[in-house]
């Protein structure tokens, strides 16, 4: 209740798929805005808080203070029980806004490079905390006033210390969705995160979603098709997953020299990371740990500041 009086909600912001967000501001300081996102209630929790919203909440406070995350401030239920959390004010749209404005806002290989860099801290400062995000999406990728990228929506994270625990497998949004989890894995990792961290290093080249499968089915198949087959020779186990079915045609791993003539705007080091964070075999994909290390950061062009970063228009 405390909390609820510190912050005045002002106009919709935008809606989502479990929450409307609102502008606010803090009473004591109306010149610090604040987004304020009120969770929709589910009917089948009415006894608590959806476990969406606590998931939300228990990982938002554990990852606090990572420049490339996003800040959550306080959080409170209002009067119809709803949890409302109030999360820094992010006003310059998405990664997927620019991505997909390709009339209006250009970008390089510099920029490209600063971008991946706060997608890469945040997921490698996630992981180092044992949350996995679980739905990294252009769409979550929201943009400061000072140009830092931020991972925002944690409404799937869930932490993986507990090693025991299945998982369900039917999260993150398909076209970023990793070979493990359409063929139904119910044992995952962080790599889950860093094939979806892959596809969104591929959509920023190539401005367009690169596995848009419109089905589970098609989406394997665009995998097998673009990446390659997986079989026991490159991913030893994967036969036994409960819903592995490829295509009859089988395709060998494209190498690097196949996806240089696509993705070749971020350079031969580029792409050697991107071919990394492809890998089909979950064991043998690239941490987020290895990925800072990768030689592609060093290489020219050098990360645009973020203050010189392309802008919404
Ligand atoms: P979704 O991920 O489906 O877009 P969200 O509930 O996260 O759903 O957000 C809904 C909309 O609210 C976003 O598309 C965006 O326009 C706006 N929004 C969300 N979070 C913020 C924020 N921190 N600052 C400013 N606008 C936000």
């Amino acid at each position: 209740e405390l909390e609820k009086r510190k912050y005045v909600k002002g106009r919709k912001l935008g809606e989502g798929t479990y929450a409307n967000v609102y502008l606010g501001h803090s009473r004591s300081d109306p010149s610090s805005l604040v987004a304020i996102k009120k969770i929709k209630v589910q009917a089948q929790y009415n006894d608590g808080l959806a476990p969406d919203a606590v998931r939300e909440l228990k990982h938002l406070q554990e990852l606090r203070g990572h420049p490339n995350i996003i800040q959550l401030f306080s959080v409170f239920s209002s009067k119809d029980q709803n949890l409302n959390l109030v999360l820094e004010y992010l006003p310059l749209g998405d990664l997927e806004m620019l991505i997909k404005d390709v009339d209006h806002v250009r970008y390089g290989a510099g920029d490209i490079k600063a971008w991946m860099g706060m997608l890469t801290r945040a997921v490698w400062f996630c992981h180092e905390n044992y949350v996995l995000h679980r739905d990294i999406k252009p769409n979550n990728l929201l943009i400061a006033a000072d140009g830092e990228v931020k991972l925002a929506d944690f409404g799937l994270a869930r932490g993986f210390s507990d090693p025991g625990w299945r998982m369900t497998a039917t999260v993150i949004t398909r076209w970023y969705r990793p070979p493990e989890l359409l063929f139904g894995a119910r044992h995952y990792s962080g790599a889950v995160d860093i094939w979806s961290v892959g596809m969104v290093f591929a959509e920023l080249i190539i401005r367009t979603a690169y596995l848009p499968g419109n089905t589970e089915v098609e989406q394997i198949g665009l995998i097998c098709k673009r990446i390659g087959t997986p079989t026991e020779d490159n991913w030893p186990g994967v036969t036994q997953l409960s819903q592995y079915t490829v295509p009859s045609e089988i395709t060998p791993v494209w190498g690097k020299e196949a996806f240089m003539s696509r993705f070749g705007a971020v350079g031969s080091e580029g792409v050697d990371l991107l071919v990394r964070t492809l890998a089909l075999d979950p064991k043998r994909r690239i941490t987020a740990r290895e990925m800072l290390e990768h030689k592609w950061w060093k290489a020219e062009p050098k990360p645009t500041r973020k203050e010189d970063l392309p802008r919404k228009s």
